[in-house]
């Protein structure tokens, strides 16, 4: 081992001794290699490893219903009722919105296709949605039959913007110049908080901005930043937001997921929410006159009008305890630690790595969340088979097509000398074949 890496090692033991943090690796299961020994999981962007409080959370409420029934709904600890309320609250904090513009309901996708029924609306030339060439094929796919809903072919009121050359990142300013010039023909912008092959950090601001200057609407779909870096949904003005709660949000696999609308479009049954079109279901109804079962939907105050049905108690539940953790941590010390673990891990890619390995995601730390992603420099298939290779023996990044090592040091539960142990592992495998 050369005389640097050891040093990094010391390095990395050094800044895991000083993390305040670090005592949150014992609240999480991590996965464990055949020899007993715990896996190095790099998988956060995909699914969160499980908090060891989430069982008896999602055991708590299966006992309310046992010994209560239905009058769990209004008894108990936590009356079912009133669970989003219970959610509501933190994850509006950690987006940077009011608790009335957030909802938790359904999945990611559906609730993307809930809000394109709402926010896309194309009316003469203003026809068309925009999203970036390399968007995730949910997204892809919600847009086009959107667009086909409407009578309107995908060919023509779908438009992208790419990266430039062989890069992997957009330049805000690209979609501020595409915006001021074909802006007229654009319904709707649809973009990533951060995206979830490059890692690139968006600046929202600037492309909601933008998009209403155009006078087009704008979405954005947080699945990658939401626990990951920090947002500021009302600066932004944005008129909504979609994300899942099992990536960096912890909650499980097909976790029910978080929906944002900007109150301007939730104010009341009586302002511009009364124009919207919208899908309804009980649940979004005024709680004061939910249950007096009469015909006239008088929809609920804010984003709530939007929910449909009574909440999934039993998949909330680990939703209430990741946001618990999130606030008692706090995502400015978790941003922090965040990215100093980022620039360790970057640093000793570049010092180890820079023969075989070239990152794509940005360098600025304000423009990435956690994940770095790279590309092994001898093509696919030597990627294949380092990521293989790292599979096998118990290191967990992910891959994506067609080229794409994703590897997310999660400030919750990683620690820095997990990847001083990935880039070792990279090195002595690299050095063999
Ligand atoms: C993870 C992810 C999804 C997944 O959608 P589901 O409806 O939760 O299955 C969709 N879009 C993006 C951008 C994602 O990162």
């Amino acid at each position: 081992m050369s005389k640097n890496l050891e040093k990094a090692r010391e390095e990395a033991r050094e800044l895991d001794r000083r993390d305040a943090l670090a005592g949150y690796h014992e609240q999480f299961w991590i996965p464990k290699k055949p020899d007993g020994s715990e896996q190095l999981y790099f998988c956060g962007n995909s699914l969160g490893l499980q908090p060891r409080a989430t069982k008896a959370a999602v055991l708590d409420e299966l006992t309310a219903w046992q010994e209560l029934g239905v009058e769990g709904h209004f008894k108990g600890q936590r009356p079912w009722l009133d669970y989003n309320e219970l959610l509501r609250g933190p994850m509006s904090e950690l987006i940077g919105a009011k608790p009335q513009e957030v909802v938790i309901m359904n999945t990611l996708t559906v609730n993307l296709h809930l809000m394109m029924i709402s926010f896309y609306q194309p009316r003469g030339k203003r026809c068309k949605i925009l999203i970036e060439h390399q968007s995730f094929p949910s997204d892809r796919y919600a847009v086009e039959s959107q667009i086909r809903m409407h009578g309107l072919d995908p060919e023509e009121c779908l438009v992208e913007i790419a990266p430039s050359g062989n890069s992997r990142i957009i330049d805000e300013t690209v979609i501020e110049e595409y915006l001021a010039e074909y802006g007229e023909h654009i319904a709707l912008v649809l973009w990533p908080g951060v995206q979830y092959a490059s890692g690139q950090f968006f600046d929202l601001e600037r492309i909601a901005k933008s998009a209403h200057k155009a006078g087009a609407l704008c979405g954005f779909d947080l699945a990658h930043a939401v626990g990951n870096v920090p947002l500021n949904l009302g600066i932004t003005g944005v008129d909504f937001a979609v994300w899942c709660t099992y990536k960096y949000m912890n909650s499980g696999m097909g976790a029910v997921a978080g929906c944002f609308v900007n109150e301007r479009h939730g104010e009341s049954a009586h302002g511009e929410a009364a124009n919207l079109k919208r899908l309804h279901g009980w649940w979004g109804t005024d709680p004061e006159s939910r249950f007096l079962m009469e015909p006239g939907f008088i929809p609920a105050q804010g984003a709530e009008a939007w929910v449909m049905s009574n909440p999934p108690i039993l998949a909330m539940a680990p939703i209430r305890v990741s946001l618990e953790m999130f606030q008692q941590a706090g995502m400015t010390a978790l941003r922090n630690k965040s990215i100093a673990m980022t620039a360790y891990l970057e640093q000793l890619v570049h010092s180890e790595l820079s023969d075989s390995i070239e990152i794509i995601t940005p360098a600025d730390p304000k423009r990435r969340g956690c994940q770095l992603s790279l590309r092994v420099l001898g093509g696919r298939g030597a990627g294949r088979t380092l990521f293989e290779h790292l599979e096998n023996t118990g290191t967990i990044p992910d891959w994506r097509e067609p080229d794409v090592i994703r590897v997310a040091p999660v400030p919750m539960y990683n620690r820095f000398e997990d990847c001083w142990l990935f880039v070792k592992q990279v090195k002595s495998f690299l050095a063999q074949t």
